[in-house]
């Protein structure tokens, strides 16, 4: 078989073709532009501005403190988290939202540790994200004795970092942030389970981006956050699971009312509530939740069957079209361990970067060299991810990024 590159009018085919296509009409996206950057901040859906006002303008401005009651306002993080639940494969009693992913990370791994005395090494990747690794050095400082213990992308390394049999807790990422490496989620649970430890799984690069199994995996813990792929906005409220047979025992850190099993008590002394409920603190930004809610909307009407459809094969068509480029692939050939975005490698990557960006392509760039490209069914096309190679093939071949206003580091990369 001999395959003929693909052309824009084979992109526009599969868009009109594309169960997932109507979605696009849900999101408000700025003309002239093509944003692969939805794995860092998802783009805005076009009901969250109305949901959130009226959050502020009848449910706060005119109910004021009845709210709580009446809007729902104490149960959020619950009803959210029941609504995040399919997402994640997991119990709509299994799920929390709240706090941030940093926070949510400490509560779990201390968690961890707590579930297992006698085993004090915390196992982390040398790779992950840099709040996942700082966050395991400041549990380990907190619990005596213990060590963090760190491994490659691999589950032979995983299995060696294990066989000593001296690890209480496992925190892995689904999804590579830089590489889109996606790891097989039962295979590294059942290791960990097996040289008896627990394994706290950061979903942030998987969570709308592919079906997840959380439950069916036997995972016990998970943190992740919603705006990323999830479109929830900007320093939105994370989410926090907690498997079913860790609920009664499980004892997280930040012991505030909001995790007391009768927070309108008054009490003088903490008891955990019952349930994932035990793994919230204090209250919410519920404004940002409102945002939340409206992108879950949304995610309640996708098949996420389809959506890890058409982001292999729009990672495919990327990786086709940027073929030969002198770029280097890093995210695996592999479907089955490929996340929802390519990255490829380029000395350079920053200045290429910024031209592209110049050119309405965004992407984005993670130190020391890899350009970063996050494909997110619900509001790509087909066409944009031609267009998007073409304009990266073509920033290459003129060498337009090496004018050095391209060059100039802004804070955020
Ligand atoms: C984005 C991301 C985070 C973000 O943590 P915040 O507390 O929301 O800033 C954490 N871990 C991973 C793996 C991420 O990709």
């Amino acid at each position: 078989m001999t395959t003929t590159p693909t052309t824009r009018d084979d992109c526009a085919e599969r868009d009109a073709a594309d169960p997932l296509a109507r979605f696009r009409d849900e999101f408000a996206l700025p003309d002239g532009i093509v944003y692969l950057d939805g794995n860092s901040l998802g783009a805005l859906p076009r009901a969250t501005p109305g949901r959130v006002a009226d959050v502020v303008e009848r449910e706060w401005g005119r109910h004021l403190v009845a709210s709580w009651n009446d809007a729902g306002w104490w149960d959020k993080p619950r009803t959210l988290g029941a609504a995040l639940a399919p997402l994640v494969g997991a119990g709509a009693d299994e799920v929390v939202v709240g706090d941030g992913t940093s926070a949510n990370l400490f509560k779990t791994l201390v968690a961890a540790l707590r579930l297992n005395p006698g085993r004090r090494v915390v196992v982390g990747e040398e790779g992950n994200f840099p709040t996942d690794l700082y966050i395991t050095q400041g549990v380990v400082e907190l619990f005596e004795g213990a060590s963090t213990r760190l491994v490659g992308e691999d589950d032979a390394g995983l299995a060696a970092a294990l066989e000593p049999g001296d690890v209480a807790v496992v925190l892995l990422s689904q999804v590579d942030y830089r590489t889109g490496a996606l790891r097989d989620m039962a295979a590294a649970t059942e290791l960990a389970h097996a040289h008896g430890a627990l394994v706290v799984w950061d979903l942030c690069h998987s969570v709308g981006a592919l079906p997840i199994a959380l439950s069916e995996a036997g995972a016990d813990f998970a943190v992740g956050c919603t705006y990323k792929y999830l479109n929830a906005g900007p320093g939105a409220p994370a989410f926090t699971y907690v498997a079913r047979r860790h609920h009664a025992t499980a004892r997280q850190p930040l012991t505030g009312w909001h995790g007391h099993a009768e927070p309108f008590g008054f009490t003088g002394e903490y008891v955990p509530a019952p349930g994932a409920s035990r793994f919230l603190s204090g209250s919410q930004p519920l404004v940002a939740a409102a945002a939340l809610e409206a992108s879950l909307d949304i995610w309640a009407r996708v098949d996420m069957a389809g959506v890890r459809a058409k982001s292999l094969a729009m990672t495919d068509l990327f990786l086709e079209l940027t073929a030969g480029t002198g770029l280097e692939p890093v995210t695996p050939a592999e479907h089955a361990r490929r996340g929802s975005q390519v990255s490829l490698r380029h000395p350079d990557g920053y200045p290429i970067v910024r031209a592209l960006a110049e050119r309405g392509v965004i992407g984005d760039f993670r130190a020391p060299d890899v350009l970063r490209f996050g494909f997110t069914p619900l509001y790509l096309r087909y066409v944009d991810v031609y267009d998007a190679a073409a304009a990266l093939v073509d920033v290459l071949k003129t060498g337009e990024w090496r004018e050095p206003r391209f060059d100039v580091r802004a804070q955020v990369t």
